[in-house]
């Protein structure tokens, strides 16, 4: 492809069925041709229509309102509302910072970086992906275990960004308005003992690395990451609108925040009037999030953070426990709800798969007890559904089969989900 042959003479454009002349010349493929005018038209229609996606800060995008985050979070993530609502707050403000940059603004509006803080399995992550998706800006993991400062074995910091470059095709503007999310923030805690195997560096290291990127600086990235590349050109990326939003269980923390209450939480709860914490804010909050609710600044620093990594993120978000009754939302209700997504694939071989209620409480009985979150209902789903996925084709093709019911013997005793043929095939 791309070269000009001179023989092209007579032939026409594949695309518009122009003949080549002067200023408008074909190129030639395989078994097809394409004229210059075509291939502006084309990269107009690709570069073009992705300049105009919705880029915050350049003014032609309306933000979204918090309300209008909140409640398409509540399309994919249940419960958390009070992590949710904080969140919308936060990153409506986030956008509304980097507009009023660009109107020189006298008032500089503090960078509003999140940390949060629930146990796994509880829709961190997913809150993070979920927010670039509605904001449709590029949205980057890390996780905070492999990185190190720079001079040991592992990744360097500037990494967490060279992932952002590669989900925007290294549209760097793009990338400066992105989401990154960093994983097991609580893990580089100068107190923690999970320390890498592979390093001797301590997580107040990484945290010093990262200072620099989380405040807002212009880095020097590695296009293709790493140490591999040594060849490699470095982009410079400016940081400061980039959004950090950390996450971690932060073990146990729920000791020191009961310390700086000076009493039993609950007690707290009961005796205090006023005192702007979350469960006032949000008054379901408390119940579900236990101490979290109540979670300050100064907590994550008795827990290891540094004080200057704390005071760059300036919101916490709290998540709560999910219960049973939550884990059945997560397992019907989300637009993307595992369970959906199994009854799609079966309704594309025209197959009704369904679920009794007691096999949907088993499920989450089961998940409950896992201890991973929702993550468990993925997992016993999958465990559950593999054999079936296996025979529903053969059972379609050779038996016409209509309908497939698990009970919750499947899910306990491992017998065969009840199935149903049509009069047709199982009169064979
Ligand atoms: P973590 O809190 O450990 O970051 P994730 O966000 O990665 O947990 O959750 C793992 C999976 O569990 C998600 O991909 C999602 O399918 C499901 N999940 C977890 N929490 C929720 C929630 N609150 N609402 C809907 N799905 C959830």
């Amino acid at each position: 492809m791309k070269k000009r042959v001179k023989d092209d003479f007579g032939k026409t454009c594949s695309f518009c069925n122009s003949r080549e002349n002067i200023g408008n010349y074909l190129i030639h493929g395989k078994n097809a041709y394409i004229c210059v005018n075509c291939v502006k038209l084309l990269y107009e229609s690709i570069f073009k229509a992705r300049e105009k996606q919705p880029a915050f800060g350049a003014g032609h995008i309306e933000l979204p309102l918090p309300a209008e985050i909140k409640s398409q979070l509540d399309e994919y993530v249940i419960g958390q509302d009070y992590a949710k609502k904080v969140i919308s707050v936060a990153v409506y403000n986030h956008y509304k910072r980097i507009v009023s940059a660009m109107r020189e603004s006298e008032v500089e509006i503090e960078k509003s970086n999140i940390i949060l803080i629930g146990p796994t399995g509880s829709g961190k992550t997913l809150i993070a992906k979920t927010l670039a998706n509605i904001l449709h800006v590029p949205f980057a993991i890390s996780d905070a275990t492999t990185l190190t400062e720079a001079g040991y074995v592992g990744e360097d910091v500037e990494n967490v960004i060279t992932r952002l470059l590669q989900a925007c095709d290294y549209n760097i503007g793009e990338a400066e308005k992105g989401i990154v999310y960093i994983d097991e923030i609580d893990k580089i805690s100068r107190l923690s003992e999970n320390r890498s195997i592979t390093r001797d560096v301590s997580g107040e290291g990484v945290q010093q690395a990262l200072l620099r990127l989380v405040e807002g600086t212009i880095a020097n990235i590695p296009p293709y990451g790493g140490r591999k590349h040594p060849e490699q050109q470095f982009l410079p990326v400016n940081t400061s609108n980039v959004l950090f939003i950390c996450g971690g269980t932060f073990d146990g923390i729920e000791g020191i925040i009961e310390k700086h209450m000076g009493k039993n939480t609950l007690g707290f709860m009961k005796n205090k009037q006023s005192s702007g914490f979350s469960h006032e804010i949000y008054p379901d909050a408390s119940n579900s999030l236990g101490a979290r609710a109540f979670v300050e600044q100064d907590d994550l620093v008795k827990y290891g953070m540094i004080p200057e990594f704390v005071g760059r993120f300036p919101i916490i978000a709290p998540l709560q426990d999910l219960d049973k009754e939550t884990m059945k939302k997560i397992l019907l209700e989300p637009k993307n709800a595992v369970l959906k997504q199994y009854k799609e694939l079966a309704k594309i071989e025209n197959v009704e798969l369904s679920f009794t209620d007691d096999a949907i409480e088993e499920v989450c009985d089961m998940a409950v007890k896992k201890k991973i979150g929702a993550r468990g209902l993925r997992s016993i789903i999958e465990q559950t559904m593999l054999d079936i996925m296996f025979d529903i084709p053969n059972l379609k093709k050779n038996k016409n089969l209509k309908r497939c019911l698990i009970t919750k013997d499947v899910l306990t005793k491992k017998t065969a989900p009840v199935y149903s043929f049509t009069r047709k095939a199982s009169s064979q």
